[in-house]
């Protein structure tokens, strides 16, 4: 509590005062009785407190919440992508403007596509609050707010006791597909049914990474989703690319996303796939490819998975090392809080070497700065990434030579 961490464990409440509704504003206080914080209970929940506020005198209300995602907007214009305006070039016209607890606002995340919000409720408290956050949120935004979205179909509000919901909060439906502008690339997210809110804006400054270093570069966008990283690097010059999703959907929009920004169907394949069966099909045809991208969901929802995620995360970094062109990139991320950035390094080593494989670190990747992490709350950071650069042919020669070696 006095680091200022924004959860409260049911396990670490001696009483509950009263008989508080879901979502209900409740004062903590110390063993003493002193003023603690003040936060959302939410009863269904092991984290039974998120908190608001440590100032005793700050009333939870309209005004609050106002001054929240005022400062909020704020911190987006100070992050070293230029979101605002989206008319200019090199700017994004979508981003993550609320990000929960580590933007002071436990619960909530809002982000912005275009003309429209797209808005998640998390917790109960930020469900109680939904109406006031919503009117605050067009009242706030400086620019024409079209349309506020909700997409509160996400299980983690399950554990808050609360049930699935989407629709229109205010103003307009948005259009089935709306087109976003992401430093020059263009693509087409489907705010009401696509996964998350509709695109994985954490990825953003990563895909722009992947871009760079694809000149001529033969790639493999495995867990493509809507063809993210097969578009910034077809933009850098990649040679080819080459999606693989599971998602028959999200893979139709990679294809779309393609055309949209000008290129030949010739120069992106698209393989509707299970990564895990496909990359063994293309390690026994022998395939290879001088550039990776691997980007899975989140492997593990809990602590409790972490054992079996790693093995997942071995399997499949394994199987790219096999696939890596010799001197070809590996960008290999995960998304699961659960596994330390550390855990993910050893992970990948061990996949390194059951490949026979040298490679070196020469980037470190981690969410784009719309998606801050208050210090106060680490949790708030889950995707980690690896740049890879795997030996060239020369160097294995030689690594592999035992006249070589010392004696
Ligand atoms: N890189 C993407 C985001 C990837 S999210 C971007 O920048 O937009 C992970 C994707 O993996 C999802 O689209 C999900 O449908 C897909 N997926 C999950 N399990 C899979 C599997 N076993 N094989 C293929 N795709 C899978």
């Amino acid at each position: 509590m006095l680091r200022r961490h924004p959860w409260i464990f049911s396990g670490a409440i001696k009483a509950v005062r009263g008989d508080p509704a879901v979502g209900e504003t409740v004062d903590v206080l110390d063993s003493a009785g002193a003023f603690l914080a003040c936060g959302a209970y939410s009863p269904h929940s092991q984290i039974a407190v998120r908190i608001w506020t440590w100032d005793e005198s700050q009333v939870i209300g309209p005004d609050f919440f106002r001054s929240r995602l005022a400062r909020s907007f704020a911190a987006r214009s100070q992050t070293p992508m230029s979101t605002y305006p989206s008319q200019h070039a090199g700017a994004c016209s979508a981003v993550r403007l609320v990000n929960a607890e580590s933007d002071g606002l436990p619960g909530l995340i809002v982000d912005r596509y275009g003309d429209f919000l797209v808005c998640q409720f998390l917790t109960a408290g930020a469900e109680r609050w939904k109406h006031i956050i919503v009117e605050s949120l067009t009242a706030e935004y400086s620019f024409a707010v079209r349309g506020v979205y909700e997409r509160s179909d996400i299980d983690v509000r399950a554990k808050e006791g609360l049930s699935a919901v989407t629709g229109v909060l205010c103003g307009e439906e948005p259009p089935a597909l709306i087109e976003i502008d992401e430093y020059g690339a263009r693509f087409l997210v489907d705010v009401k049914r696509g996964h998350k809110t509709g695109f994985y804006l954490d990825q953003r400054e990563n895909r722009r990474i992947v871009g760079e270093l694809a000149r001529g570069r033969s790639v493999l966008n495995a867990f493509a989703y809507t063809g993210g990283f097969a578009v910034t690097a077809l933009r850098g010059e990649a040679a080819n690319v080459t999606n693989v999703e599971s998602s028959s959907p999200a893979l139709e929009l990679a294809r779309r996303n393609a055309a949209l920004n000008g290129f030949d169907e010739s120069l992106c394949v698209n393989v509707e796939a299970d990564v895990f069966a496909d990359l063994r099909k293309f390690r026994d045809a022998g395939r290879s490819f001088d550039l990776i991208v691997l980007d899975p969901p989140r492997f593990a929802q809990s602590a409790r998975q972490v054992e079996k995620a790693s093995r997942a995360y071995k399997d499949i970094n394994l199987l790219a090392f096999k696939l890596l062109s010799p001197g070809g990139l590996l960008v290999t991320f995960s998304c699961s809080g659960a596994v330390s950035a550390d855990l993910f390094q050893k992970i990948v080593f061990g996949a390194a070497l059951d490949s026979g494989r040298e490679a070196q670190i020469v980037g470190r990747l981690t969410q784009a700065p719309d998606h801050p992490v208050l210090l106060s709350f680490p949790e708030g950071e889950y995707l980690k990434g690896l740049v890879l650069l795997s030996a060239p042919p020369r160097f294995l020669a030689a690594i592999s030579n035992p006249s070589r070696s010392l004696q």
